[in-house]
Order: C-alpha cells, then structure tokens, then sequence
C-alpha cells in the first residue's frame, strides 16, 4: 500500500518535462552553464599522461567526433546513425569522454566494456548487443572476433584523431532528435541472477541522475575517478562531473594504492571514489605520512557492503577526511542512495534516497510492504532505473514488475530518518573488490571440465577484497583433478576479476527439490570448513 512507500526526503527535483526532445549532452551543457563554469577550466586530466582537456576543448572535440561519424567517408565506412549500438572496448584515457558525449548526442547507444574480459565473454556481450560499430584500441582490438564483421575503429589511430577535428556541421540542441525516453546507454550486468545481460538505461535516466546531484551541489570539484568508465558508476561519474562543473583526474593503467594517492596529492583532489577494498587498504598504509592529502575532503565508498570498522579505522587515520558512503546499481541508475557532508556520523547506513526515488522494503515471505525498522528486500521505483534487458522480456519481467518497481535483490531497511541499510545480497552475486562475478557463468565454465560431475559457486568473505568467489565440486570418483588445478582451469577462460580463488571438493552440491542450488548452505558450510 502506498503509506508503505519511502519516498526520498531530499527536495524534489523538477525534471524537463518528458516529451521535450533532451540528450545527455544537451542537458550536461546546459546545467554546465548554468553553473556558470569557465569554458577555459579543466573537465579531465589524463594523470598518467599529464593531458589535460578544457570544457571547450571538450565541446569542440565531441562535437567535431560526432559530425565525423555521421559521415561516411571512403576510406573508414563509419556513418553512424540514431539508434545505432557502438560498442567500446578501451583502457581509460581522455577520449572515451569525448566519444560518450559525441555518441550519445547523435543518439548512438554507448556500450562500454571491460576490458580485461577475454574474447569468449566479449563474444557473448556482442552477441547479446548486436552492436553497428566497435570502437577498441590497439591493445584490444584482438578480443573482437574478427567472423564477427562488425567495424572496428581504432581510438589511438590517425583517424579518430583527424575525426576531433573535424569540421563541426551539428548542433547540439538537436544532433540527433534524441527522445529522453530513447536508450543512451547499454551495462553489462548479472542482475539478480545468472549470465551477464545487457541494462538499457535511457537520457533521461541519466538526466535524473545528474538533478540528484545537482541539488546537493557544493563548489566544483577536483574529483579523483577511479572506478572504470565502463562500470555505471564511473560511466556516471564522468558525465555528471562534467555537468557540475567539475575536474575529472583519471589514471590511465592500473597502478597501485600509493601511485593513486600520488596523483590525488599532485592534482590536489577534492573528492576521490573508492570501493570498500580501497578503504581498508587505505587505513592500512603505513608510509601515508610522506603524501599530502591536506586538500583531499570527501571519500566516496559504494558498490559493496563496508564495514563499520572499516570506516572507523579509516577515520581515526585521516580525521580531515569524510567517508561519503553509497548505494546503487547497473539496473537502479548507479546512484540510489548517498550521504551529504552534514549527515556523514552514521556509519552503518548508505545514506539517503536521492531525490524523486521511491523504495518500498517487501517481506521475502510474504511480499509484504514493511514499515520502518523492518528488514526486507527493497524495491526502487524512480525515473533513474533500467528500461529493462535487451531482448530479454522474460528476465526484465523478473527483475522490475508490473507497476514499475524494480527488484534489487538487496536485503535493507530504512530508520525514522529515512537512513538505509543494506543487511546482505539475496541475489546470486558475488562482488570481488565491487566487481561483479555471477557464480551461474563461472558454473558453467567449471561444468564443461570432463572430470566435474557437478558444481556450484558462492562467496567466501575476503577481508581485503570483499568476497572471494569459491567453488564447489563434485569430481568423478577416479579424478585426481587438485584444486590449483581447477582454479587454472577457470583462470584462462574468465577476465582475472572473475577467477576462483578457493575450492573445495564435496560428495553432493545441496539443491531444493526443483534442482536450485542451496547457495546460503554451501556458503556456510565454506565457513565452518575453516
Ligand atoms: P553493480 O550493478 O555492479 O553496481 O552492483 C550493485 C550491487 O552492489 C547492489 O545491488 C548491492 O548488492 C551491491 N552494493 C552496491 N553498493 C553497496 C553498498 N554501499 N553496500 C552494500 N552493497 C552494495
């Protein structure tokens, strides 16, 4: 019933009205000056580089790149058109942004991947996402089966480079006629259960996203972004940054903690996002004294559950800084829930709605609407959450129902104040260092070895990284298969985020009478084995 809804107490945000004809990039440039930010200030710093790109370098580029590719020219048959899917397969540098903001004007899907996904999983997303052109590098054009004949242009060649000068022939108040209700972009995503599948997330998703922010608006920031540009929260974090006015620091190759800490302290940044692995790592430093982080304020932590001593190990290391804790999802719009800097003393909860998110907290049982203090899975309905998945009527249906409510899959509960709580996941999702590894895909890999009669694959909690994904196995009596041995196995087929770092060989998987397995069961009873 409706008096069971949590509506957000923050202030309602006017959204445009929907049939107003409004892209991503026109609404982030509107906002943007609106906010009144120097065109000559910077949006992004490539900090492995030291590139730099200014707002109007910005627009001038994306603008130049997406009349490029609205061309066809002889020599690279690009000619993009609405509706389109581009499927982008790169290691973070100052393109990708300028590439989303010139996609998405034109109304071309933006697909991002990652990748450090081997070609079988890539195979599977572009045959999930049947994208019209691949924009990769030169380091990963070889995971994209060339029998896949799709296009393929290369981000670090002369071409795309040529392309951001290109003469400008759009403008961006109508590029491409996008409709708010038209699909921007395209995660990659387990959801509640199984396989990756493709979440379709609208403009206006994504509109009402930045307004969330928006709101809550304190000066621009010099934000340190280190979750990746194909995950819904980097991708997020860079637009909306962009929107505010911001500078985005981005590193680009993987590099350890105190190099990113190096870099926050070159750049003087403001507000870093984490996830809760980094947290712990960070109050773990010991040489912290030699880098300065007098400027760095705001410490955003989200995408996995982080523990309440977790956080005040961190604060009683660095009393300056503010752990901004956060909720969100590929499916719900990759903000749900956050923290201000007024509300920051309450350690355990994700913080408050965003503005316009209804949720309701449903009785596992009974499908019940519970009130507040009670625990139960929460359900989201609000202009941010996913279209649905791709040609997957049957899994969308599952995961957001009739009236709209999307099901997270997320064990929580709301106090008098409107704070939420996560309790534990209910989905079959295992999150390594807030990377999702669904147990069903690493299933099936382990299912297709000659010597494993059954299997099954649930977390194991890992201090440093979150949760360890670990198998279970049943091998055929005169096996002699070890445990390394499965685990190599796995290792060449799966990205390394997904490997499985624990085994343990059992008689019988448990399952329900209708053949599902008893995660929680075997989860224990990883547990109890040591
Ligand atoms: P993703 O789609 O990769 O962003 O994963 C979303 C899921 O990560 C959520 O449904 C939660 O299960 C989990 N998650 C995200 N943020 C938090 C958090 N702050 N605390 C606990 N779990 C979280």
């Amino acid at each position: 019933s409706e008096s069971k809804i949590f509506h957000s107490i923050r202030p309602t945000v006017i959204l445009p009205p929907n049939k107003l004809h409004i892209s991503i990039p026109t609404y982030v440039f509107s906002l943007l000056h609106q906010n009144e930010t120097s065109p000559s200030s910077t949006a992004f710093i490539n900090a492995t580089t030291g590139e730099k790109l200014t707002y109007t370098d910005l627009r001038s580029k994306f603008l130049s790149l997406a009349s490029a590719l609205l061309t066809s020219s002889p020599n690279a048959d690009v000619g993009l058109s609405k509706g389109d899917v581009a499927f982008v397969l790169s290691p973070t540098c100052l393109e990708i942004p300028i590439l989303y903001f010139a996609l998405l004007s034109i109304g071309v899907v933006v697909c991002p991947s990652n990748s450090v996904s081997t070609r079988k999983e890539i195979d599977h997303q572009l045959e999930l996402v049947k994208p019209t052109i691949v924009f990769a590098t030169t380091s990963t054009a070889h995971l994209i089966s060339p029998d896949k004949n799709i296009t393929t242009v290369l981000i670090d060649s002369d071409w795309f480079q040529s392309c951001l000068q290109h003469p400008v022939k759009i403008d961006l108040k109508d590029a491409g006629n996008v409709k708010q209700s038209d699909t921007a972009v395209i995660l990659f995503s387990s959801g509640t259960s199984g396989k990756a599948k493709a979440a379709e997330l609208s403009h206006r998703s994504y509109i009402a996203m930045i307004a969330g922010f928006q709101v809550l608006r304190r000066c621009s920031e010099v934000m340190l972004l280190i979750a990746p540009m194909f995950h819904s929260l980097g991708f997020f974090f860079a637009i909306k940054g962009v929107a505010l006015g911001d500078t985005t620091v981005v590193i680009g190759q993987r590099v350890g903690l105190s190099d990113m800490l190096r870099v926050a302290e070159k750049y003087k940044v403001t507000t870093m996002t984490t996830s809760p692995p980094m947290v712990v790592a960070m109050s773990r430093l010991d040489d912290i004294n030699k880098i300065n982080l007098s400027a760095l304020k705001i410490v955003i932590c989200g995408g996995a559950p982080l523990q309440q001593a977790s956080t005040l190990h961190f604060t009683a290391k660095f009393p300056s800084i503010l752990i901004e804790q956060g909720y969100g999802s590929t499916e719900g719009g990759s903000v749900t829930s956050m923290f201000t800097r007024e509300e920051c003393q309450n350690f355990k909860s994700v913080g408050r709605l965003f503005s316009n998110i209804e949720a309701k907290i449903i009785d596992v049982d009974t499908k019940e609407a519970l009130p507040v203090g009670k625990c139960g899975e929460l359900y989201l309905r609000s202009p941010t959450i996913m279209k649905g998945y791709l040609g997957d009527e049957k899994e969308t249906d599952l995961n957001v129902d009739s009236n709209g409510w999307l099901i997270t899959g997320d064990l929580c509960y709301f106090d008098e104040e409107g704070y939420l709580y996560i309790v534990d996941r209910l989905k079959e999702l295992i999150k390594y260092k807030a990377y999702q590894v669904p147990p069903v895909e690493l299933e099936q890999v382990l299912a297709n070895h000659c010597e494993i009669i059954d299997c099954a694959v649930v977390p194991y909690p890992d201090e440093e990284s979150g949760q360890l994904p670990m198998a279970f196995i049943v091998k055929q009596k005169e096996s002699s298969i070890s445990e390394s041995e499965i685990m190599t196995f796995v290792a060449k087929q799966v990205a390394p985020y997904k490997k499985i770092r624990k085994v343990m060989f059992v008689d019988s998987i448990p399952k329900t009478p209708s053949g599902k397995i008893l995660r929680r069961e075997l989860a224990n009873q990883g547990l109890s084995s040591n």
